[in-house]
């Protein structure tokens, strides 16, 4: 079992069989060690594919993104949840919240992303898809190439993962949830 796994058996809270509460190290108080570790995890993995970018989404998957984006030594852009897109000059594009319920704009000003650029996208959990799938698209519009996903916590039973294995992405997930009871973690073996 890896750093994040027992990390996750240790702290994190199944709240119900589709919520998984990480904010005592993750997405509200946050492990700086264990982000350092994350990143290099996803460095080791992605540094063949010659990434320029590390794109992430606001606000929690941040910090794993910035040591991945630390040791690839390559820049971190962060794209934004908006409710309305009023600037000019962006790429923007729909996506449902997981765990909000709703619908934002994710955007990403165009002086960002260069047509030709390869991206690696990284996100704290993967759960339907939409988040990573909305990240993928942005960088579509930009004509830049989306070289991979670093998951930090997939939960692996929830339809995410098969909808970007279909788009044929290269999916790099450090630790992969079979089931979820409230109260009751189930990590699924490699
Ligand atoms: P997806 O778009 O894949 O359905 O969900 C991914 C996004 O929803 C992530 O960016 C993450 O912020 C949030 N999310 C999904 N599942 C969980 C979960 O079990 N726990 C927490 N804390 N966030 C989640």
């Amino acid at each position: 079992m890896n750093y994040l796994e027992k990390r996750i058996l240790k702290d994190g809270i199944a709240l119900n069989s589709d919520v998984l509460k990480v904010d005592s190290f993750l997405n509200h108080q946050v492990d700086p060690k264990l982000m350092e570790w994350i990143g290099d995890q996803f460095y080791q993995y992605f540094a063949e594919y010659e990434i320029d970018k590390v794109v992430t989404i606001e606000s929690s998957g941040i910090s794993p993104a910035l040591f991945t984006a630390y040791f690839l030594n390559v820049p971190l852009l962060v794209l934004k949840k908006q409710n309305s897109v009023l600037q000019s000059n962006v790429y923007s594009t729909t996506v449902h919240s997981f765990t909000k319920g709703n619908d934002y704009n994710l955007t990403c000003s165009k002086d960002y992303i260069k047509e030709g650029e390869n991206i690696l996208i990284i996100d704290d959990f993967l759960a339907n898809g939409e988040a990573s799938l909305g990240a993928c698209r942005i960088v579509e519009m930009a004509n830049a190439n989306v070289c991979g996903v670093g998951i930090c916590i997939e939960k692996s039973y929830q339809p995410g993962r098969e909808k970007l294995n279909n788009l044929e992405l290269r999916v790099y997930s450090l630790a992969r949830i079979e089931s979820l009871e409230k109260g009751k973690i189930k990590i699924l073996e490699k």
